[in-house]
């Protein structure tokens, strides 16, 4: 997939992996290209997701989010800090602070450089066909196709580019909230035996991996920025 262009921590997205984001999202994984971060039983966490998918007609449809959080568990967790009013505290956090307002933006225009790079010229060529309007937000929306740059509109996207594409000071504050929950990024025990709010999908013969084993480079680079990595790698 895309030469340059990928992340060194992306593994191409396997079959079983097509399966368990189906079984994550509920609907089947469209325009998966890439799996970006993997929990310690080695299920996708955070998928990249292609710039435009094809629709049921054929029809090219420009699709703005990148990264998108599947793991059930931390998708219910962001969820919890959405619904405690964290957008709007971040929000403010961001706004307040012009240094901070100017790493949103620089994270906004990171992920709209980034989906400019992965529209190759024919799928250029096809969009266009279909709307120049759409490709033009296409290329020049932010995180989860924001037009706001200094606007934090979900977190699960902030999270979602931050551990895909890496540099989201949202995502960041977002590890932090999660880990002061006692929220760990690679995952719940309680995933294992599919409790509430745990995994749908089976895994996979052979596919126990865990945190340790380094099969995810980004959540231990992240850890590590966060201040966390030995609270993470305690008790996994
Ligand atoms: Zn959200």
């Amino acid at each position: 997939m895309m030469p340059g262009i990928g992340r060194p921590w992306w593994e191409k997205a396997t079959p079983d992996d097509v399966v368990t984001v189906g079984a994550q999202l509920g609907r089947p994984a469209t325009g998966l290209l890439a799996v970006a971060a993997r929990c310690r039983f080695g299920q996708p966490a955070v998928v990249v997701t292609a710039p435009a998918v094809e629709g049921p007609d054929g029809v090219l449809e420009p699709f703005p989010t990148t990264f998108w959080l599947t793991c059930p568990y931390l998708a219910e967790e962001v969820s919890r800090l959405e619904s405690q009013g964290w957008i709007a505290r971040l929000s403010g956090e961001f706004k307040r602070d012009p240094q901070k307002a100017a790493a949103l933006r620089a994270a906004h225009e990171g992920a709209a450089e980034l989906r400019r790079q992965m529209v190759t010229p024919p799928i250029m060529e096809r969009l266009e066909r279909v709307s120049p309007h759409a490709v033009r937000r296409l290329a020049s929306a932010g995180v989860a196709g924001s037009r706001h740059f200094e606007a934090v509109k979900c977190l699960h996207a902030h999270l979602a580019d931050h551990l895909g594409r890496g540099g989201n000071p949202v995502g960041r504050r977002v590890v932090e909230l999660l880990d002061e929950h006692g929220v760990t990024l690679s995952g719940s025990p309680a995933c294992r035996t599919e409790q509430a709010g745990a995994c749908p999908a089976r895994l996979p013969e052979g596919r126990s991996v865990s945190y340790n084993e380094g099969r995810s480079p980004i959540l231990q680079q992240v850890f590590e920025d966060a201040g966390v990595a030995k609270r993470q790698t305690r008790g996994t």
